[in-house]
């Protein structure tokens, strides 16, 4: 085997695996979170734009000044966009100039799962020490013990994401407070992976950075990929304290230097939509969730409606499979549909594989189509 040992235990991304068995099988792609439908033309537009405009060439590696401008200007805490913003090629490169940009081999790092698959292959590659903390099913309730005793002398980092990818909870203000409480008292950095803090569709999202005394120890990481059916764009970003910033700006640079600039140009007018644009855009989604959920649950599924995020984690032991991968080839297989196998997010529970995950990113008509097909399930 040829792969480096930090990421031989890694493979393929399930993503990846599983989008290609959709194509394979002309199945219903309700697998990796993307979405059927096209971008809105003002954002085309405007990307169309800045390439007639001439904004061809590389832009400023910390972010175009028009999309960090922006960004600071559209978040909940007052923002200095030239020294506490930093512009990535998507979310998953600001993931990994995070951690490499700011942990050290030997660091302990609390990973909340099931979690986003990235930030163990990133944490191996810096040679940290992941701690796990497991949301538990099937309410995916965090245990504050359990998130206590993660907590150690050598802590250097926890990762928050919330809402959350892949059980849709969105953190309440006492989980927030608890891990502002325990990480403060531990001296610990907070990785705030927000990504989906325009689809909170039950409850309300507080940024941690907003907490008092959090913006200081907070990195919060957004982008414009969900919220703007752009996830092919690959446009993410943090917005953390200057020295942090600088460390996540020297990984950065030695990876990508910058992300495409007449994307980052579009991203700025996209970003100042009016909040119009929100409102309808999580009308939609919340049609779109109750949707899956209704289908889900008539078809047999047992499941936690999800209060945030484009995916739905479904119980699927009804059935009578023995696990998610053998579950996930047999929906693929006889109903056409693609789920993902939830257990490349879990380390330490087998809760995973009872369950399934589904992406509800797609048309009404796309999501009608897919419950009907999961009727053959009964
Ligand atoms: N965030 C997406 C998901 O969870 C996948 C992103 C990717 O494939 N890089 O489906």
């Amino acid at each position: 085997m040829a792969t480096a040992k930090r990421l031989e235990h890694f493979g393929e991304t399930v993503f990846a695996t599983w989008s290609r068995l959709a194509t394979e099988h002309n199945a219903i792609n309700l697998g990796q979170g993307f979405p059927d439908f096209d971008a809105p033309d003002f954002v085309k537009e405007a990307a169309i734009k800045a390439i007639r405009d001439g904004e061809n060439q590389y832009s400023r590696s910390a972010g175009h000044p028009l999309l960090v401008e922006a960004i600071a200007e559209t978040f909940e805490l007052p923002t200095n966009a030239m020294d506490e913003v930093t512009v990535t090629c998507g979310s998953t490169e600001t993931i990994a100039a995070v951690i490499l940009g700011l942990v050290n081999p030997g660091d302990e790092v609390i990973v909340i799962e099931p979690f986003y698959d990235s930030y163990l292959a990133c944490l191996s590659m810096a040679g940290a020490v992941p701690k796990i903390v497991t949301l538990h099913a099937p309410e995916f309730t965090l245990i504050e013990e359990e998130l206590r005793e993660a907590f150690s002398d050598k802590t250097k980092m926890i990762i928050v994401n919330s809402p959350h990818n892949p059980t849709g909870r969105v953190f309440n203000k006492s989980e927030l407070e608890l891990i502002a409480e325990l990480a403060t008292k531990h001296n610990a950095i907070v990785l705030s992976d927000e990504v989906y803090n325009k689809l909170v569709l039950t409850g309300t999202h507080i940024p941690i950075a907003t907490l008092p005394g959090m913006k200081e120890r907070t990195i919060t990481l957004r982008s414009l990929g969900k919220v703007f059916s752009v996830t092919g764009w690959k446009i993410g970003w943090s917005i953390a304290p200057q020295k942090f910033t600088e460390a996540i700006r020297c990984a950065h640079q030695f990876m990508t230097f910058c992300p495409a600039t007449p994307l980052q140009v579009a991203a700025a007018t996209a970003l100042r939509s009016p909040e119009s644009y929100f409102t309808e855009y999580t009308a939609q989604y919340t049609e779109r969730r109750d949707l899956i959920v209704d289908g889900l649950r008539s078809v047999g599924f047992n499941v936690h409606s999800p209060e945030g995020t484009y995916f739905v984690l479904a119980d699927h032991t009804p059935f009578g499979f023995s696990d998610d991968v053998s579950f996930c080839h047999h929906l693929v297989t006889s109903c056409g549909v693609v789920g993902i196998p939830p257990t490349a997010f879990y380390k330490q529970s087998t809760d995973g594989q009872g369950l399934v995950r589904f992406a509800f990113c797609k048309g009404v008509e796309t999501l009608k189509k897919a419950v009907e097909r999961l009727q053959g399930l009964c």
